[in-house]
């Protein structure tokens, strides 16, 4: 492409309103315009960009196995009732009505939508394992948007959505889909870290974030400087325990008796915020002889205003009551079986209608965890341990110090259960031709987001300096005073066709600006090979080369120089 022939829409100063670093060079090097809070216009050169990222999304997701499917933006508001999130969700979902009255609102994410295509589409376990996604506009309604496209209202995500019979499947493709997020990043040239993380409104059970890692990142996340060991810290926070583990105590008989006991009691001893209880406990298996309690706290930050006064303990033995009975109690879904099943005692909100997020719990041995998910690969005890972590602590694996960097939310991946499933009534007829709730799990990627995240860990005083794989153009051609030198012009022309031919994307700079103009706008939008072709250069038969990060350009013969590039 020319620059003649493209809208460069380059500017020097640095907006005012831009604080972070990919926000100012976003606008700076016209790949974005506002058009008002949290909406942007993507430029031509920035959609080169977005295209790029979203190919790369595209292509891994397609050799997974997941199947591309688009949905609507526009959704009906009754199947966010039907699920129950109508009220959950809160005022980052834009409702609005049609002409008819009829209520809508705008997607900020779509397992209502897919949930229930699939109730309606699958009929037997043979279509499953099934996965599906979408690259599609997002609109939320964040009460602060910022940092340019980073946190928009209106924004691109890649969602996949996957339907199972059972967990076990459900786990091999919440692996596939690790691994495709993993393969992803690294494609596209970014320094991240998966970590394990908190679920959020989405609801559900395992959780895994992937964080880029940059100064100017919303999270703090904490790993190990010798494993894989990573975790959101905001997760642990959730839990906000104070001190040591208690030992063993009198106590624990006094608070597990089953009976009245006050919030205050139950929140001392088990060494958690009163804001963060739920409202009704349940008490599995205590006896006098076996005292056990245990209380469910929800992490989901929009919930962190739970009314005190609205907590009311209420204590009850159900040693007889079977896991299911339990489950059914309490409203949860299968995944909730985990900790019951491992015997680990627990008390767990029983109005709530939908699974709950954190559990913890205590028997005679002391306090314990389960954990802040029920990601059954997730060990527990990491997890809880990086509450309160500082820079050079032991790791909780056992292996490295902890470092603590801010991380950018680029990915997320979920283990949904049957959360939705079960709401919509999505069931399919399993092998004993019985109907079976189904399970699913939800995967996204921002893909916009990607883009500001990308620039924040590569740039300069400069400019951007574009990861190959997702930059605008590969390389640039600035001829000098082409339009002097009728020389110049045909070098510089054979050349772009040579390199166009051969299928690298070459932007060639025929303007009539200066050449320090033209460096300067080319080293802004970040391509990483510039050519400059010159009188004195063809003279010596030189090429003049710089890679983007090189301090100096330097010349190359021509007749050696497209081995040299390619
Ligand atoms: P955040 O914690 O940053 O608000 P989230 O946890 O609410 O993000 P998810 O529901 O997990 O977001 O959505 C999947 C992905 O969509 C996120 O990992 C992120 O990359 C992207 N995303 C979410 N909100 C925005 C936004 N307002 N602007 C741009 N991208 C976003
Ligand atoms: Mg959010
Ligand atoms: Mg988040
Ligand atoms: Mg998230």
């Amino acid at each position: 492409m020319k620059t003649s022939s493209l809208l460069l829409a380059t500017t020097r100063e640095t907006p005012a309103d831009a604080v972070v670093i990919s926000h100012q060079l976003m606008l700076r090097a016209g790949l974005i315009r506002p058009l008002a809070g949290g909406l942007y216009t993507w430029l031509p050169l920035g959609v080169r960009v977005l295209r790029k990222v979203e190919a790369i999304v595209r292509e891994e997701m397609n050799r997974s196995g997941a199947q591309e499917l688009l949905m609507p933006v526009v959704q009906p508001l009754e199947l966010w009732e039907e699920s129950g999130r109508a009220e959950d969700y809160g005022p980052e979902l834009l409702r609005f009505k049609d002409r008819h009255q009829r209520d809508f609102a705008l997607g900020p994410t779509h397992e209502e939508i897919i949930t229930d295509l699939v109730r309606k589409e699958i009929r037997s376990y043979k279509q499953l394992p099934a996965n599906f996604y979408q690259i599609q506009t997002k609109f939320r309604d964040e009460i602060r948007p910022r940092f340019g496209v980073m946190r928009s209202r209106e924004f691109i995500m890649k969602d996949a959505y996957s339907f199972h019979m059972d967990r076990d499947s459900l786990q091999t493709t919440y692996d596939e889909m690790y691994d495709a997020y993993n393969r992803i990043f690294s494609r596209i040239g970014l320094d991240f870290r998966p970590v394990q993380a908190d679920t959020g409104s989405i609801g559900g059970d395992g959780s895994h974030e992937f964080h880029v890692l940059a100064d100017s990142g919303e999270d703090d996340i904490a790993f190990s400087t010798e494993s894989d060991f990573a975790a959101n810290v905001e997760l642990a926070e959730a839990l906000e325990p104070r001190g040591e583990r208690p030992a063993p105590s009198e106590d624990l008989t006094k608070v597990a008796t089953p009976g009245k006991h006050s919030i205050e009691e139950v929140c001392d001893f088990l060494q958690v915020k009163k804001k963060k209880v739920l409202k009704t406990l349940i008490v599995k298996g205590a006896t006098d002889e076996n005292p056990v309690v245990a209380l469910v706290v929800r992490g989901d930050h929009e919930l962190n205003e739970i009314k005190a006064e609205k907590l009311d303990l209420v204590a009850e033995p159900l040693e007889m009551a079977s896991d299911a009975e339990i489950l059914d109690a309490v409203g949860c879904n299968a995944g909730s079986i985990g900790p019951v099943g491992l015997n680990i005692p627990v008390i767990v909100d029983r109005t709530a209608d939908h699974a709950v997020d954190f559990i913890c719990g205590a028997n005679e041995d002391g306090f314990h965890y389960t954990g802040a998910n029920w990601d059954r690969n997730a060990n527990p005890t990491l997890v809880a341990d990086i509450r309160n972590v500082v820079k050079g602590d032991p790791s909780p694996c056992g292996k490295g110090k902890i470092e603590i960097r801010r991380g950018i939310e680029v990915g997320h991946i979920f283990q949904l259960g049957n959360k939705y499933s079960k709401a919509l009534n999505a069931t399919v007829l399993n092998e004993n031709s019985r109907a079976q709730v189904l399970e699913m799990g939800c995967y996204g990627i921002g893909v916009t987001r990607v883009v500001a995240a990308a620039i924040e860990q590569n740039h300069d005083d400069k400019g951007i300096i574009w990861p190959e794989a997702i930059a605008p153009f590969q390389v640039c051609i600035v001829p000098m005073q082409m339009h002097k030198s009728p020389r110049v012009a045909e070098a510089a022309n054979k050349l772009y066709d040579e390199l166009t031919a051969k299928g690298i994307e070459v932007l060639f700079d025929d303007r009539s600006e200066r050449p320090g103009v033209m460096f300067n706008d080319m080293e802004l939008i970040g391509i990483p090979h510039r050519i400059v072709i010159g009188e004195r250069g063809l003279d010596n038969g030189m090429i003049e080369y710089k890679h983007r990060t090189d301090e100096k350009a330097q010349d190359i013969a021509e007749a050696e120089f497209m081995d040299f590039l390619l």
